[in-house]
Order: structure tokens, then C-alpha cells, then sequence
């Protein structure tokens, strides 16, 4: 997945990330960098009801990998289409199954941010580097 989301011959950026997310999400997404520091929150994803629309609210003055991470985050929950009735900080779990189930899609949602990031990473560099791009477009057999 963190393959069919960085661009293999363009350089990597928040939108073109997120844009290639719409696609595996089935929906539209937008980006509204609108959370503060200082709050409880580091991200949060919405649906619309018909799920055609998904919002990423991500930290609105954070350095551009921070805020890839957090986008990162929220895209596996939109993907995964996790759902959640209850907020963690305002109640508590109904049962040890939920709290675990809840957990380790929290982990996966991470994971998959943390792989996203070193992508976008490797990405940028290449394209920084163009003598190491060309070569490895030249390895790989890919043709501009
Ligand atoms: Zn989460």
C-alpha cells in the first residue's frame, strides 16, 4: 500500500500522497490542517454518512513530516475504514475485547504512518539526487 502511495517518479508531498489515498479509499479526501497544539488531539478522520467524502483534521503548525505522520495515521483508519462510536478520552472501553481491538488497530495505524514516512523520505531524496534517480530508474527499467 505505502508503494501505491508515494509516486515513483514525482516528488513526494502530503497532497500527492493523499491524493493517490482517494483512489485506494474509494472516496474524496481532504487535508484541513486545523488542529492546535496544545489540545488533546494529534489527528482525527470524518466521514460523510455516504462515505464518498473523508476529512483528515492534521496539526496546523507542525514540521511537514509530523504532519505527513498524523495524515499518515488517519489514511490507514480511512483505508482499513475503522470505525469508532466512543472517543478514548471521554469514556471508557465496554469491554477488554474493544480496548485491545482499538489498540492494535491504533498500532497498525502507526506502523503504517511510520513506513509511509521513510517512503516519502526515500522519495525526496531521490529526488534531490537526481544522478541516484536516474540510476536507479536505470536498474529498474523505468522510462521517464
Ligand atoms: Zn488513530
Amino acid at each position: 500500500m505505502v508503494a501505491r502511495l508515494v509516486p515513483p517518479t514525482r516528488p513526494a508531498t502530503v497532497d500527492t500522497v493523499v491524493e493517490r489515498a482517494a483512489t485506494e479509499a474509494g472516496m474524496a479526501i481532504r487535508v484541513v490542517p486545523a488542529v492546535e497544539r496544545g489540545t488533546d488531539l494529534s489527528g482525527l478522520v470524518v466521514t460523510s454518512t455516504a462515505g464518498r467524502l473523508g476529512i483528515i483534521f492534521a496539526p496546523a503548525d507542525a514540521r511537514t513530516d509530523y504532519q505527513l505522520y498524523i495524515v499518515g495515521h488517519e489514511l490507514w483508519h480511512l483505508i482499513r475504514r475503522h470505525t469508532c462510536s466512543r472517543t478514548a478520552w471521554t469514556a471508557e472501553y465496554t469491554s477488554r475485547w474493544a480496548a485491545w481491538r482499538s489498540r492494535r488497530r491504533e498500532a497498525a495505524c502507526d506502523r503504517f504512518a511510520q513506513r509511509l514516512g521513510l517512503a516519502v523520505r526515500r522519495n525526496q531524496q531521490r529526488a534531490s539526487h537526481p544522478i541516484a534517480r536516474i540510476m536507479l530508474d536505470e536498474a529498474f527499467g523505468v522510462r521517464p
